[in-house]
C-alpha cells in the first residue's frame, strides 16, 4: 500500500480578537495535534460532532485556511512548503466537494461553463478536446450529455451534487475530500450518490477523505475511520474493527446512539452528560473527561495518547487510559 497523504501533528488555531485595540486575546483550538495517513485507493472517514475539527482538518490539508503548525505530505511532496501559486496548481490532484454544491457553483454559468472553467484553470485537457471530455463527464456522473447546457437551478439537490462531482473529476484528481458531501440529501438520493462515489473510486483509482457526522453513511462508504473529539483524534482503525469493537467511550457513545443492524451484537449503551466544551479553553488531561462516565482524577490531568491493546486488530488505536478495564467490564460507568 502506498502512502498518499500523511498528516503530522496538524494544528489549526483561529485567533479571537477582543478589547478596543482588537488584539488577539485567545485562540479557538479547532484542530490540536492531529496525525494520520491515507493510503492510495482507500476511503478514510473522519467522524465527530459539529465543532470537533473534522472540516477544519480537511480545509487545512488543502490550505484553504493556512494551518498553524504541522506537516502535510501528499504523494511524497510537502504541501505546506509550496507557494500559494504552486498550491493552486496542486489542487489539480486534491479536490474537495462540499455539502452544498450550489454554494460553490456560479448560478449564471451552465454546467458546461462550470466544467470548462475548471479544466481551463488547471489546463488539463486541450481546448479542442474539452467538448468530448464534458460529454464523458456528464455520462460518468449519470446526468447525460444533453444536460450540459442547463443551469444549476434547473437541477435537483442530488443532481447538483453530481455536477460537483463532475467538476472535481474534470481535472483528474488523485484525492477527493468529501466534506459532508451527501449530508443534505434525502436518504434514497444519498445512497445513489454514495454508490456513484464508490464506482468512480474503482474506475479512476480515487482516494477519498470522507468527512461526515453521519455514522450510517460512514459505515457504508469507509475502509478506515477516524473519530475526532474537540480537535483531537480519539480513535482510529479499520471500519469493522471500530464499529464492532469501539474502544473509546466517546466512540461507544456515538455508536450506541445509532440503531444496531445486528440485534445479537453487544451494545453497551453509553449515555453522555452535558455538551461539548468550548474549544477555546479545552479541558486539561483527557478532553473527554467532563462528559465521560468512566473518568477518574487521572483523566483530569494526564492526556491519553493513541495506543493499542493486545486484543485490538492491527492499526486500531484509541486514546483512553482505561480501555482494557472498560472492555473487560472491570471498570463500570459511574452514572
Ligand atoms: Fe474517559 Fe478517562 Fe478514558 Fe478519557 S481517559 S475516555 S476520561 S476513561
Ligand atoms: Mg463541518
Amino acid at each position: 500500500k502506498k502512502e498518499l497523504l500523511k498528516v503530522k501533528d496538524l494544528k489549526q488555531y483561529f485567533p479571537i480578537k477582543g478589547g478596543m485595540l482588537g488584539r488577539t486575546v485567545n485562540h479557538v483550538k479547532a484542530v490540536d495535534g492531529v496525525s494520520f495517513t491515507v493510503y492510495e485507493g482507500e476511503t478514510v472517514s473522519i467522524v465527530g460532532e459539529s465543532g470537533c475539527g473534522k472540516s477544519t482538518t480537511g480545509r487545512a490539508i488543502l490550505r484553504l485556511d493556512e494551518p498553524t503548525a504541522g506537516e502535510v505530505e501528499f504523494d511524497g511532496q510537502d504541501l505546506l512548503s509550496l507557494s500559494k501559486f504552486e498550491m493552486r496548481k496542486k489542487r489539480k490532484d486534491l479536490q474537495i466537494i462540499f455539502q452544498d454544491p450550489y454554494a460553490s457553483i456560479n448560478p449564471r454559468q451552465t454546467v458546461r461553463q462550470v466544467l470548462e472553467e475548471a479544466m481551463e484553470i488547471q489546463n488539463v485537457v486541450p481546448r479542442s478536446e474539452r467538448g468530448q471530455k464534458i460529454r464523458e463527464l456528464m455520462e460518468t456522473v449519470g446526468l447525460g450529455a444533453h444536460q450540459a447546457d442547463r443551469f444549476p437551478h434547473e437541477f435537483s439537490g442530488g443532481q447538483r451534487q453530481r455536477i460537483g462531482i463532475a467538476r472535481a473529476l474534470s481535472v483528474d484528481p488523485k484525492l477527493i475530500i468529501c466534506d459532508e458531501a451527501v449530508s443534505a440529501l434525502d436518504v434514497s438520493i444519498q445512497a445513489q450518490v454514495i454508490n456513484l462515489l464508490k464506482k468512480l473510486q474503482r474506475d479512476f483509482q480515487l482516494t477519498y477523505l470522507f468527512i461526515s457526522h453521519d455514522l450510517g453513511v460512514v459505515r457504508h462508504i469507509s475502509d478506515r475511520v477516524i473519530v475526532m473529539y474537540l480537535g483531537r483524534i480519539v480513535e482510529i482503525g479499520d471500519k469493522t474493527s471500530v464499529f464492532d469493537n469501539p474502544q473509546h467511550p466517546y466512540t461507544k457513545a456515538l455508536l450506541s446512539a445509532i440503531p444496531v443492524p445486528d440485534p445479537g451484537k453487544k451494545n453497551d449503551r453509553i449515555i453522555l452528560k452535558g455538551d461539548v466544551p468550548s474549544p477555546i479553553n479545552p479541558p486539561e488531561g483527557c478532553r473527554f473527561h467532563t462528559r465521560c462516565p468512566f473518568a477518574t482524577d487521572l483523566c483530569k490531568t494526564d492526556t491519553p495518547e493513541l495506543r493499542a491493546e493486545h486484543y485490538m486488530k492491527d492499526g486500531h488505536m484509541a486514546a483512553c487510559h482505561y480501555m482494557d478495564e472498560i472492555e473487560s467490564g472491570k471498570r463500570k460507568p459511574n452514572y
